[in-house]
C-alpha cells in the first residue's frame, strides 16, 4: 500500500506524544527539504520517506529510528549538514541518518568495487548500530514496492543485490514478514514467468484447500478451548518464493511438507506443549518433521514448536505452535518490542542481540579476518546468509553451524581450548576424520587425547573464526 502523510501520522498514536511531536517534526522538515524533487514514478519525493517511515512503525521501530527514517536521503541529496541535524534531532539520529547516507554514497572507479565495498559497509553498520540496517531494510522494501518505474536493467540488478544482501539481512534480524515480502518482490522482477505461474497455482491451492484448514482450525480450537487453553489459529501458506524454492529442490506441489500451515497461538509455554500433546492425539504427526525451537531458539531469536501431522483428508499440514509474544519476534523479528513505554525494551532486546546473537560475533570475527571486500563478502555469503545445520554437543545442547561445517569449526565455536587441544571427533559415536562436514542431527564428541592424534588445519575448517585461532596457535 501507498502510504501518506495522515496514514502515518494516525500510525504515531502508538508512541508518547512527545515522540510522536519529534517524528512530526522530521517529517515537516523533510518536506520542506524535499520540496520540488520528483521520484521516478512521478510522485513528490517525500512519498518514500513517508512510506519508509511508516514501515517502520510496523516493525515496531523506536522514535529516533523513525524520525531517522523520514531524514534518510536528506544528508544526501539535500543541502542539510549533519551538524544541524544533531542540533535538531540529537546525535542518535543524526548517526542514524549518517550511517544509513555512507553505505549508499560513496564513489569508486569501478561499478563491481563499489557494489563490494559497499555490501560491506552494509554489513558492517550491523556491528555499530544495527538500526541502521533496519532504517535500510525499510528504504528497499519501498523501493522494491515500486521498483516497476525503473528500467528492465535497473529493475533486475535492484532486485538481484535484494536477494543476495537484503533477504539474507532481512532473516538474520528475524523479521520474517519483510524478508518473506522481499523474496516475492525479488522473484517477480527476476523470473516474472514463474512469479506468475506459482502465485496463481498457490492461490489455487489456498482456495482448494479452505475448507479443509477451517475445519482442522475448528476442530483445534475446540479441543483446546475444552482443555481450559485459550487459542487464536491462524491458516498460513507458503509465500511464493518459498515454493519456487521448494519446486528447485525437486518437490511437487503436493508433496511440499510445510506448504500449507496453521499457527497456533496460546498464552505461555505451558500450554505449547500441552496443544502440542493435543494436537498429536488428534492428528498422526510426521515424527521425522518435529522440532522444538522453544528450548533451542534459532539464532535470530526465533521460538516456536514445529509438528507436521496428518490433518484432515490425510493432507500433511504443517503446525506451529508458540506464544503471543515468540509470536511477536517471529514475525518482527528484532525489533519486536521497541516502541513499548519506554526505550528499556528497546535497550534490552539490542543487548541481548549483540550477546546472545551468533551471526554479529561471526560477522565481527570475518571483518577482523578479511581486509579484502571479496573475501569479506565471500566469507559473509558462506557463514552468515547460507543454510544452516543443527549439532547435538555430548550435554545435548544444540549448536548451529553453517552448511559445511566440520568438528573443528564446532570445536573452535565452543571454546579456543577445545579447538586448540582437539585430536580427534566421535560422530554418533563412531571415530571420524576431522575435516567431516557434519550434518543436522549429528553428536559430536571432540577428543582431546589420543595415540593417533590428528591435528586440526586450516584446511580443516570453514568459519573465519576457526580459521583465525588456528593461524594463532601455528604462530606460537
Ligand atoms: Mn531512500
Amino acid at each position: 500500500m501507498n502510504c501518506n502523510k495522515d496514514i502515518l501520522f494516525i500510525q504515531l498514536k502508538r508512541y508518547s506524544n512527545e515522540e510522536a511531536e519529534k517524528i512530526k517534526m522530521a517529517y515537516f522538515l523533510a518536506e520542506k527539504l524535499h520540496e520540488g524533487q520528483i521520484r521516478k514514478s512521478g510522485e513528490p519525493y517525500i512519498i518514500h520517506p513517508v512510506n519508509v517511515a511508516y514501515i517502520l512503525t510496523e516493525l515496531n521501530a523506536d522514535a529516533d529510528t523513525i524520525c531517522a527514517g523520514l531524514l534518510h536521503d536528506t544528508l544526501e541529496d539535500t543541502n542539510i549538514s549533519k551538524d544541524e541535524l544533531t542540533e535538531l534531532f540529537g546525535p542518535t539520529v543524526a548517526e542514524l541518518v549518517d550511517g544509513v547516507t555512507k553505505i549508499s554514497g560513496m564513489h569508486f572507479r569501478s561499478k563491481r568495487e563499489k557494489n563490494l565495498a559497499n555490501t560491506r559497509k552494509i554489513l558492517s553498520s550491523l556491528t555499530s548500530d544495527v538500526r541502521i540496517i533496519i532504517v535500510k531494510l525499510a528504504d528497499r522494501l519501498h523501493n522494491m514496492r515500486t521498483l516497476e518505474f525503473h528500467n528492465l536493467d535497473k529493475q533486475k540488478e535492484i532486485a538481484l543485490e535484494t536477494m543476495e544482501i537484503f533477504v539474507p539481512l532481512a532473516n538474520l534480524v528475524g523479521s520474517y514478514w519483510l524478508k518473506n515480502e522481499l523474496e516475492d518482490l525479488s522473484l517477480k522482477f527476476l523470473k516474472p514467468d514463474e512469479y506468475k505461474r506459482i502465485a496463481e497455482l498457490s492461490h489455487y491451492q489456498e482456495t482448494g484447500f479452505y475448507f479443509l484448514l477451517e475445519e482442522m482450525k475448528t476442530k483445534i480450537g475446540e479441543r483446546l478451548k475444552s482443555e481450559g487453553i485459550n487459542s487464536e489459529i491462524q491458516r498460513r501458506i507458503k509465500n511464493i518464493y518459498g515454493i519456487y524454492k521448494r519446486f528447485d529442490e525437486g518437490y511437487e506441489l503436493d508433496t511440499i511438507p510445510d506448504l500449507l500451515a496453521l499457527k497456533v497461538i496460546v498464552e505461555d509455554v505451558k500450554d505449547c506443549y500441552l496443544s502440542l500433546w493435543l494436537i498429536h492425539d488428534m492428528y498422526h504427526p510426521l515424527n521425522c518433521r518435529f522440532k522444538d525451537y522453544i528450548c533451542t531458539p534459532k539464532s535470530n531469536m526465533y521460538r516456536s514448536l514445529h509438528t507436521t501431522v496428518f490433518g484432515e483428508g490425510d493432507k500433511l499440514i504443517q503446525t506451529r505452535i508458540r506464544t503471543f509474544e515468540m509470536d511477536n519476534i517471529a514475525y518482527n523479528g528484532l525489533t519486536a518490542n521497541w516502541n513499548l513505554k519506554n526505550n528499556q525494551e528497546r535497550i534490552d532486546m539490542q543487548k541481548y542481540f549483540k550477546d546472545n546473537f551468533k551471526a554479529y560475533n561471526s560477522l565481527r570475527e570475518i571483518d577482523k579476518m578479511f581486509t579484502n571486500n571479496d573475501e569479506f563478502i565471500e566469507h559473509v555469503r558462506s557463514e552468515l546468509f547460507s543454510d544452516k545445520i543443527y549439532v547435538y554437543s555430548p550435554k545435548g545442547e544444540m549448536i548451529e553451524l553453517p552448511k559445511g561445517a566440520t568438528p573443528g569449526d564446532y570445536a573452535y565455536l565452543i571454546h579456543t581450548e577445545l579447538g586448540n587441544n582437539m585430536r580427534g571427533v566421535f560422530i554418533n559415536g563412531v571415530p571420524a576424520p576431522i575435516n567431516t562436514q557434519l550434518k543436522t542431527g549429528d553428536m559430536v564428541k571432540i577428543i582431546t587425547t589420543g595415540i593417533n592424534p590428528s591435528i586440526v588445519l586450516p584446511d580443516d575448517v570453514i568459519t573465519a573464526r576457526a580459521k583465525r585461532k588456528i593461524k594463532e596457535k601455528q604462530k606460537k
